[in-house]
């Protein structure tokens, strides 16, 4: 008996970006991803400057974990600013503004089933949401782009200092970050099933810059971050002769957690982005009731990139994040 074979459908177009990606100005795009439980449709929002002319194509994402919400801020401002303020005049600009658009409107750093789409990569167009999204990344995105910069936040109560994160074994990531002109840059090698790792195996340098905490804005790192892209487009001349300034920028090739020694109350002494000396006090944990008044000292010199916001702290939690050489 002859067996009708079905094919499957994807619920999305690989193709869409793809012809606007050839057509000249900006353009929207919305790639179906999936439908909520009430029939409405989610998209990934995908919006693409170009300039007509010959040049780099350069991504710009956020929103990968749905509460970074700074990264969501610095890419509607680069949108903004290519749009309004400043001419591209070679190569193309993709943004990817909301990559996790679930998170996003559910306050979230997950999509819905909890899974973490910085851990999908390279995802499958059958499996969880998460793969899926991950899944459109790696074959509709990537394919398109020569490098970019994912914008992140720290976690929930953790406050980073804007930097760069990149794996300094990679010369071409390194040699991006530093035209960025960002003024921290530090080490981090990569994570399983990550944006960066898949990205980079692909000779297509994906940088993350983290800046703030999550569902917080925070004005001084959005400014830091819209600094980084449009140093990075005017360095290599996609726009023209503005925000050229220079850094007195510092790489960390290593970087480490101060953990509570003791449960209490955690009071930081230091601000984030404070260059510090071995041995110097930085904070204390307290007994609410005076039986202990412990300092937390630095075993390093170097700069305090992270810190946690909680008041109160359990023994183990990590209390600055600290890079150092
Ligand atoms: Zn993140």
């Amino acid at each position: 008996m002859h067996k009708k074979t079905r094919k499957t459908k994807l619920a999305y177009s690989l193709k869409s970006p793809i012809e606007n990606l050839n057509k000249k100005g900006r353009t929207k795009t919305a790639i179906p991803i999936a439908k909520l439980p009430n029939e409405n449709e989610v998209s990934l929002s995908v919006i693409i400057h170009n300039s007509g002319k010959p040049g780099p194509t350069i991504l710009f994402s956020a929103g990968m974990h749905g509460d970074e919400i700074n990264g969501v801020e610095i890419v509607r401002n680069i949108d903004h600013l290519l749009t309004n303020e400043y001419q591209l005049t070679k190569g193309k600009i993709i943004l990817l503004p909301i990559i996790n658009p679930f998170g996003f409107t559910n306050f979230s750093r997950y999509l819905p089933d909890g899974k973490d789409l910085n851990r999908s990569f390279p995802g499958s167009k059958n499996g969880s949401l998460a793969s899926i999204i991950a899944f459109i990344l790696t074959n509709t995105i990537l394919p398109h782009i020569d490098f970019g910069i994912d914008f992140h936040t720290g976690g929930e109560q953790k406050f980073n200092y804007p930097h760069l994160r990149i794996d300094l074994n990679d010369k071409k990531a390194l040699e991006i970050a530093k035209i960025t002109e960002t003024n921290t840059i530090i080490h981090s090698t990569y994570i399983a099933k990550s944006f960066r790792k898949i990205s980079a195996q692909k000779n297509k340098p994906i940088l993350v810059f983290e800046g703030g905490e999550s569902n917080r804005i925070d004005n001084a790192v959005i400014d830091t971050g819209i600094t980084v892209a449009l140093n990075l487009m005017s360095n290599l001349e996609l726009i023209k002769d503005i925000y050229i300034h220079t850094s007195n920028q510092k790489i960390y090739k290593h970087s480490s957690w101060l953990r509570a020694k003791s449960a209490g109350i955690f009071k930081s002494v230091v601000k984030v982005g404070e260059l510090v000396t071995k041995k110097q006090t930085i904070g204390f944990i307290s007994s609410p009731l005076n039986a202990y008044n412990i300092p937390i000292i630095t075993p390093h010199e170097g700069i305090v990139f992270g810190i946690n916001n909680s008041a109160i702290v359990y023994k183990g939690e990590a209390l600055f994040h600290l890079a150092f050489n």
